[in-house]
């Protein structure tokens, strides 16, 4: 090899250095997994979170219950789809009769209100945060059984929410109970945080046998902007889990998926969680933030936002695992006119009392109708319907919502009604959203 004459390597042209560069030399070890998401100052360091999440889930996964798999579960799945179809048609006649008291997809349960975060945008969609709201009423274990069978009778789906629903200790018990009741999927909303905790625990050991879709909310990777967003010490935690239930979830065959809500100002790192769920296979659900019944505008005025909504949909025509259909996302993204029909996601409290036709509702009170008082839902139904008529409930007018919501549990209401008249296109939705995890 010729040897250089000595020079000052300070005169030399420097190459021209691809931003991201820049970042490596302060930024923390990649994983090699990582082709799209690039680790950023303030990012966690990736390479030492990996190693834990190893260790935790070689401690974990040997002590958990394998998953339920042959004729029982074909049951569950076969009940559920049943109960869906059956609610397709009767809420086709419905519609065409011009009614709007449509038969439930799945319903919403916040199990209590206390958390351990105290998110910037946490919102009971009555504009209150769940932490500070009163948490005594909540339901009993029996009386949660009791919930789950009663919403069975129509309800082929449960969306387990909070507050944050990993504070029950009871937990597992409620949705092994959904699991017996022929629930199909059964979605738990979390943040994440205790998993390393819990899982370890005799009585969890048998949870995400029985979950078939995880949903963690991460809204960034900079933890300290996360630290001040969720008002939590540790948030790399919710990190570290994500990668222990990333080893777990194959096994367990359950579909992990994140939940980032979009906001002003973060629109970069809701990109870097993207590309992160991208590289590790993990589900991406994008929730633009709201502000009341609506989005927030500062979010549709955010100058990086159209060129993140233009990416997320370019990755979703390729195949990206991002919930929902494509149509779903450009109108959820755009917060496009919306076609509510609430009573497709029924919002159920922490005291088993569902609020009638919607909870969200700034115009008119909603009505709260205990579900324990009922043996089936079709008299809350008809009861609900005597009482508010949910016939054109969605709009501006003093009898009317009042509200706009842009969360994506409104824009599958809106994906279902537009599927009331193009079956396929939902058929399509619904396959999309019961994907099971490569
Ligand atoms: S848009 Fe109106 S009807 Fe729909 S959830 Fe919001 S407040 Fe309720």
């Amino acid at each position: 090899m010729t040897e250089l004459p000595s020079v000052d390597a300070r005169r030399l042209p420097r190459a021209p250095v691809e931003p991201w560069r820049r970042y490596v030399a302060q930024a923390p070890r990649p994983l090699p997994e990582f082709a799209r998401y690039r680790p950023r100052p303030g990012h966690p360091d990736f390479a030492r979170l990996d190693r834990e999440a190893q260790a935790l889930a070689e401690r974990i996964a040997p002590k958990l219950e394998a998953p339920q798999r042959g004729p029982r579960e074909g049951f569950r799945r076969t009940r559920s789809i049943a109960t869906a179809a059956q609610s397709y048609l009767e809420n086709r006649r419905r519609a065409r009769a011009g009614r709007e008291d449509l038969l439930p997809l799945y319903f919403i349960w916040t199990t209590l209100r206390p958390c351990n975060f105290r998110c910037d945008y946490c919102d009971d969609h009555r504009g209150a945060r769940y932490p500070e709201l009163d948490g005594h009423g909540k339901l009993s274990t029996e009386q949660g059984f009791r919930l789950l069978e009663v919403m069975r009778t129509r309800a082929p789906s449960v969306y387990f929410a909070g507050g944050e629903p990993t504070l029950r200790k009871d937990l597992p018990a409620l949705t092994r109970r959904a699991r017996t009741l022929d629930f199909y999927p059964i979605v738990v909303n979390t943040n994440g945080s205790l998993f390393h905790r819990l899982l370890d625990k005799p009585e969890w050991r048998g949870f995400l046998a029985d979950v078939d879709i995880l949903v963690v909310s991460l809204d960034a990777l900079d933890l300290a902007r996360l630290a001040a967003m969720w008002k939590a010490p540790h948030p790399e935690d919710v990190i570290r889990n994500l990668l222990v239930l990333r080893r777990l979830c194959r096994a367990q065959n359950v579909k992990l998926m994140v939940n980032t809500v979009l906001q002003p100002g973060l629109v970069a790192e809701a990109r870097a969680v993207f590309d992160w769920t991208e590289d590790l296979g993990i589900g991406f659900c994008p929730v633009p933030r709201n502000v009341g019944p609506r989005i927030d505008q500062a979010l549709l005025d955010d100058p990086e936002y159209p060129g993140f909504v233009a990416h997320l949909l370019d990755r979703k025509r390729a195949g990206a695992k991002v919930s929902g259909s494509l149509r779903m996302n450009q109108r959820l993204l755009s917060a496009a006119p919306l076609d509510c029909r609430n009573t497709l996601k029924p919002h159920v409290d922490h005291d088993g009392r569902l609020a009638w036709p919607c909870k969200a509702s700034v115009n008119v009170e909603p009505l709260w109708l205990d579900v324990l008082a009922y043996d089936h839902l079709d008299p809350l139904w008809a009861e609900g319907t005597r009482r508010q008529d949910p016939r054109g409930f969605h709009g501006p007018g003093p009898q009317q919502c009042g509200g706009d919501c842009c969360w994506a549990q409104n824009y599958t209401t809106d994906e279902y009604a537009h599927g009331l008249t193009h079956p396929w296109s939902l058929l399509g939705a619904v396959a999309d959203f019961l994907r099971r995890p490569a």
